[in-house]
């Protein structure tokens, strides 16, 4: 399970704080460290870590704590906050346009889970808002992924456009956007290609898509098993596409949790939803506290 690890380690460092009368300073610095140290086992970047102890001291340090009856649940109340502030406190929806179609712009590396992650949102769509959803197939490098994208149209029975002929994805996508005009579907899932690497022909490519749709969300899939350079890579694909938003996938599996806690602080942007499995239904909405309060038990 995610955070299993950290999740441990951070209940041990705060578990002493628990029950006493008074906390002194040397308490908070020795639970400091303990934090510290687990967040940074977990790959949570070092300059947010910093950043976090940082704040945790101080308010720790201050009248909240001193004052309270129970200093101990005040210092995890403080921890809970803050933990919470890091991955961005409000749940956040995507952004709807004002008239049909809603565009949504999928974007990441090669095998974090976008494609899959187009399926589950369209599946979300149609379930949650009786939405019509139009894919498009603008992946066109690696063959399997229009097939993929296909069977997942038939499996929904959702429209998918895709044009195996031609070159050019911002011209894929110009087509795909009048059929759906056509058709008067309500939301426009863009499938792009990935690679193993950000490249610069991809993110020209990509730019080109986003210049030809005018999406109203980019949403950057992230595998959180990546940790530490998942972070990154979301930082590099911000800086040149604006994304809207953050999926991140694979949270099911044993990510030590680095990526999650990190890449609200380095990007600015929020996470939106996560992937919690290979199905259509494995998707939910990300809740910054919920997260929190799961991770401190
Ligand atoms: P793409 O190259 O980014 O389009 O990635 P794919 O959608 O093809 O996904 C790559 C692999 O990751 C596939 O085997 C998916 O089933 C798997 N995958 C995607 N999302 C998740 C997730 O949330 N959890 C798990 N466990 N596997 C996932």
């Amino acid at each position: 399970m995610a955070f299993e690890n950290l999740s441990e380690r951070l209940q041990k460092a705060l578990r002493n704080l628990t029950g006493k009368g008074k906390i002194s300073e040397e308490d908070i610095n020795a639970a400091s460290r303990e934090i510290r140290l687990a967040l940074l086992e977990a790959d949570v970047n070092f300059k947010v870590v910093k950043d976090f102890i940082k704040t945790i001291k101080k308010r720790a340090l201050g009248q909240e704590v001193q004052e309270s009856l129970t200093p101990g649940q005040q210092v995890i109340k403080i921890v809970n906050e803050e933990l919470t502030k890091m991955m961005g406190e409000e749940a956040v929806g995507l952004t709807k346009s004002p008239h049909i179609p809603t565009v949504i712009m999928m974007v990441g590396l090669q095998g974090t889970g976008k494609t899959t992650t187009v399926g589950k949102l369209a599946y979300r769509l149609m379930k949650e808002e009786k939405a019509r959803p139009f894919l498009i197939a603008g992946d066109i490098y690696r063959p399997a992924a229009i097939d993929q994208l296909e069977q997942i149209g038939a499996d929904l029975k959702v429209p998918v456009y895709s044009d195996p002929e031609e070159k050019s994805v911002a011209k894929i996508v110009e087509d795909g956007l009048a059929e759906a005009a056509v058709h008067r579907n309500d939301y426009v899932i863009i499938d792009t290609a990935g690679r193993l690497e950000i490249d610069e022909p991809l993110m020209k490519e990509l730019e080109e898509v986003k210049a030809v749709a005018q999406p109203d969300n980019i949403l950057l899939v992230v595998d959180a098993m990546t940790g530490q350079a998942a972070a990154d890579v979301a930082k590099t694909f911000n800086e040149r596409l604006d994304v809207t938003g953050v999926i991140l996938t694979k949270l099911d599996g044993d990510t030590r949790g680095g990526a999650a806690l990190s890449i609200r602080a380095i990007t600015g942007k929020p996470i939106l939803f996560t992937g919690q499995g290979e199905k259509l239904t494995d998707l939910e909405v990300f809740h910054p506290d919920r997260m929190a309060s799961r991770i401190l038990g």
